[in-house]
């Protein structure tokens, strides 16, 4: 693959561009103030790509690593789904679902994904993002508590590093500091209890499995502490995402489900990562023996060629709205953009090609391979404390001492560091929001020797920063 492909704009004009966008774009997760003045060399500007591989305004490439934000799944550059998109455009782009109203390609994907989910769903409500999902996810369970006339039942419980959006109750879910700073969040109805990360336990002497039971314990004791006819749902993500990518320890689902049915609680199972193959099956739910009341899903769904988000509602959940419709009417619930042709025509087209390419086989295969690559290439670093993963997701956690899992001071940006040097040998990885975690989770599609790249950029990386850490006298700090 060449590092150089030709440039899109000359450079006067990719100039004016960049400080257009410094003076007019408010970025997510971006430092405002340092890329505002130009000084955090943003902005990348992408203006393409194919495969595994995108493409910048500057005219270099690089393999994505990442899929974009987990979704790129298919990879990119599909004209299918250009088309498909386009052939709903001229035929129907737009139109609501309030009201009964509804559209062919909506109808068509609910029953589709009704059929092909985890059993016992029962019905599809749409959004356009995970973070609109979850926000429904919560909304529902307190509508289905009032109908039950259980008024009391309205707290849920997440877990700390998890993540399951940035809006006033999914950024509450998310479990992680900067999503709350400054922004007067968690809100008080959520509480969050342990991460389920066996690598970095507090006590050392617990088998795996101890250790979910202890984490299965610990949400026993919160939901006595607050009272069980208080706690309504328990919200995770099959395999923990954005707070480090850490699948669960072995018992974990199996220990936390027995207690949630003990006090009647609802499980919502955020699959917005995981849905669609990404663990090399087609469900998180499936992988670990999950049995949930309500599922979201996001990313996969469309690959990200078009906006769009899922929640399927259980059939314990359905049958009491539609008991409470006699009584409460219609729904009060609803998005102008619930079911938009424009995503659902994109799902729809999304899915075929996962089929049609065995794409979820893909994932579990190349997964594997990648996954096992990583631990070979990074056994022997001195700064690797563990390496993990299942199916097409991974990732490298850094210690000062990987022996006693002692981290390294967080102003060390160790994670950042890996990232800036991956990126500048041309493959992109991921430097996660929290602790010193390099993530990895490819489009389905990379190939062998794409994932041998990846290894190999990554082993070199981690070495020329364990180099300079060595050589600025950090390894050995106090
Ligand atoms: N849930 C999970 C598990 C996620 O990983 C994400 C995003 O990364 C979300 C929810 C929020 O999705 P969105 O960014 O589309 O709002």
């Amino acid at each position: 693959m060449s590092m150089q492909a030709t440039p899109t704009r000359d450079k006067t004009g990719l100039r004016e561009l960049e400080a257009a966008d410094r003076a007019y774009v408010l970025h997510p997760s971006t430092q405002l103030k340092a890329h505002a003045q130009g000084l955090s060399g943003g902005p990348e500007i992408i203006t393409g790509g194919k495969g595994s591989v995108i493409r910048d305004a500057r005219g270099r490439e690089f393999l994505d690593g990442f899929a974009g934000l987990y979704c790129v799944n298919i990879g990119y550059g599909r004209t299918e789904m250009a088309e498909a998109i386009s052939r709903q455009a001229y035929e129907l782009a737009y139109y609501h679902s309030y009201a009964g109203h509804s559209n062919e390609p909506l109808i068509e994907l609910s029953e589709r994904l009704i059929h092909m989910a985890p059993s016992g769903m029962s019905r599809v409500y749409y959004g356009l993002s995970g973070s609109d999902a979850n926000e429904t996810q919560i909304k529902l369970v307190w509508y289905y508590n009032n109908i039950l006339g259980r008024g009391s039942k309205k707290k849920i419980i997440s877990r700390h590093r998890a993540y399951h959006g940035s809006g006033v109750m999914t950024g509450s879910l998310t479990g992680l500091p900067v999503f709350h700073q400054a922004f007067d969040l968690p809100m008080p109805q959520i509480k969050h209890t342990l991460t389920p990360h066996y690598y970095r336990r507090d006590r050392e002497d617990m088998s795996e499995p101890e250790f979910s039971q202890y984490c299965a314990n610990e949400l026993e004791r919160m939901i006595l502490e607050e009272g069980p006819d208080t706690i309504a749902a328990f919200i995770g993500e099959p395999v923990l995402g954005t707070g480090g990518i850490v699948p669960p320890p072995e018992g974990y689902w199996e220990a936390i489900q027995a207690v949630l049915r003990r006090y009647d609680i609802l499980l919502i199972a955020d699959e917005v990562i995981t849905g669609f193959g990404r663990l090399g099956v087609p469900f998180g739910c499936e992988r670990y023996g999950i049995e949930p009341d309500l599922i979201t899903l996001a990313k996969g769904l469309t690959s990200a060629y078009a906006p769009l988000s899922a929640v399927l509602v259980g059939d314990r959940v359905w049958h009491v709205l539609e008991e409470g419709a006699d009584r409460l009417g219609a729904l009060g619930h609803g998005w102008t953009y619930s079911g938009h042709p424009l995503g659902t025509a994109a799902a729809l087209a999304n899915l075929d090609i996962i089929q049609r390419e065995n794409l979820i086989e893909k994932a579990h295969d190349t997964g594997a391979y990648l996954l096992s690559g990583l631990k070979e290439a990074l056994r022997d670093s001195p700064i690797v404390g563990e390496v993990r993963g299942e199916g097409m997701l991974a990732a490298v956690e850094f210690a000062r001492d990987p022996s006693s899992r002692l981290p390294f001071a967080p102003k060390h940006k160790v994670g950042v560091k890996v990232y800036e040097a991956c990126r500048d040998r041309g493959v992109l990885a991921r430097a996660m929001p929290h602790g010193d975690i390099l993530g990895f989770a490819p489009p389905f599609v990379l190939s062998r020797a794409e994932a041998d790249r990846i290894v190999e950029t990554t082993a070199d990386s981690v070495a020329v920063v364990a180099h300079d850490l060595h050589k600025s006298g950090i390894m050995s700090e106090g």
